[in-house]
């Protein structure tokens, strides 16, 4: 006799072991990959390599449940199917010699996103930054940062604003960063996080457009963001307290979180962090962040929007991107750091629910360009259908460090001070 779930239907699919059920923190359990797409059954220890575990039918309450205790879980095993198809889609290239970059690579590249032309900033070992537009071949230097007082060297990365005004840069596993307004080339911020495991950390840094302003967010200490206008410094998310000493109260709303990367939906309203907690687990959460900015103070901390849409053992700052205004895609399947597939898995931002994954896509950079764009060092870059799942084009030789998503450019750095500029073409 054996114990399905008592939620499901019979006729419901077998995906769950008995021995799961019913379902408990305390039993470890495994993805089992069934080979059909990115089909799997969750399995106990003694059935996760037996040639036919004992599955029953489960409902998707139970299913979430049992997955949702990452800590249980043992691995991955068996392989999901990495689907593909023929098609036009290829990248033409254009290599473009600035002999302003010098002979040493950028430390750090951004794309300038007012407009639709193809304009790029690059920090230069120098502390230079130049804008580079690539339709009329113009460089300019516009503003000039301290790196060494920033310890942003080999560690440098540059985010600009979406009105193209500003640019931050920032030691990304570090303390500091700087704001300068491009137009002026003055500084108009200075960015501290504190101390407390930057190295562990990303540093949280993100401009918004919010109506007709652009704001910034980021980590002013380990566990809290704020937001500010970038052109004055002004605070816009007044709240205390968010840190006590040893024998004080904790306060209410008090965030127990480590801040890292932030990831912005295209339309501005939904700020994603793929933070962490002890002991060290990845936790990607979402939260509105409109609300956060208008209704209320504590929305980043614990607001009615905040989900937690994917808990992960020693895992976090993963590769991801937007593919339309609420779908988010993630890399890798999995809820361990030494147990992960490569795989693109998308999230619903405001529901926080898995919608799907499929198999295939490597840990490299995630840029979306009509469909998924995968770079990865050593593997170049694919191309994936994030509605079927296919790879629908890969080239080897090809690996860019960033992307335009107005110009829907991408950028390479090859020796010598030149610049190449790729588009994707053909139907898929
Ligand atoms: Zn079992
Ligand atoms: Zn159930």
């Amino acid at each position: 006799m054996t114990a399905a779930c008592p939620h499901a239907d019979p006729q419901a699919p077998r995906r769950m072991c008995s021995h799961l059920l019913p379902v408990d923190q305390a039993e470890d359990h495994a993805f089992r990959f069934t080979g059909h797409g990115a089909e799997y059954v969750l399995v106990c220890r003694s059935c996760a390599d037996a040639p036919a575990p004992e599955l029953v039918p489960s409902c998707d309450a139970c299913r979430r449940e049992c997955e949702g205790y990452v800590i249980s879980c043992f691995g991955l095993r068996g392989t999901a199917e990495v689907k593909s198809r023929a098609s036009a889609v290829r990248f033409v290239h254009r290599d473009i010699p600035v002999p302003a970059l010098g002979e040493a690579e950028p430390l750090a590249l951004a794309p300038l996103l007012a407009g639709t032309g193809s304009a790029w900033l690059a920090l230069l070992s120098s502390g230079a930054l130049l804008r580079i537009d690539l339709h009329d071949l113009r460089v300019a230097p516009v503003a000039r940062v301290d790196v060494p007082a920033l310890d942003a060297g080999t560690n440098a990365r540059i985010d600009t604003s979406p009105d193209g005004r500003f640019a931050s840069v920032v030691a990304a596993r570090g303390r500091r960063g700087v704001v300068v307004d491009l137009e002026s080339g003055m500084a108009t911020m200075t960015l501290d996080r504190g101390e407390y495991h930057v190295r562990d950390c990303e540093f949280s840094v993100a401009f918004v457009r919010d109506g007709g302003r652009t704001v910034i967010v980021h980590a002013t200490a380990w566990n809290r963001l704020d937001v500010f206008d970038p052109a004055t410094g002004e605070l816009l998310t007044t709240r205390q307290p968010t840190s006590y000493r040893n024998g004080e109260p904790r306060p209410a709303h008090y965030l127990d979180y480590f801040h890292c990367a932030l990831t912005v939906s295209p339309d501005g309203r939904w700020l994603i962090d793929d933070g962490w907690v002890w002991h060290p687990q990845g936790s990607l959460s979402a939260f509105d962040f409109r609300r956060w900015l208008h209704e209320n103070p504590w929305e980043s901390e614990d607001g009615p929007s905040l989900r937690d849409l994917r808990r992960c053992d020693y895992f976090c700052d993963g590769p991801k991107c937007f593919i339309d205004d609420r779908t988010l895609a993630v890399w890798g399947f999995g809820s361990d750091d030494e147990s992960m597939l490569d795989a693109a898995v998308l999230f619903d931002v405001e529901t926080g629910e898995r919608l799907r994954w499929f198999a295939g896509p490597p840990r490299g950079r995630f840029f979306f360009d009509r469909h998924l764009v995968v770079a990865a060092e050593g593997k170049g870059t694919s191309v994936w259908d994030v509605s079927t799942g296919e790879r629908l084009h890969g080239d080897p030789a090809f690996t860019p460090v960033a992307h335009h998503p107005a110009a829907q450019t991408f950028l390479s750095v090859l020796p010598g001070g030149v610049l190449r500029e790729s588009r994707m073409i053909g139907d898929a």
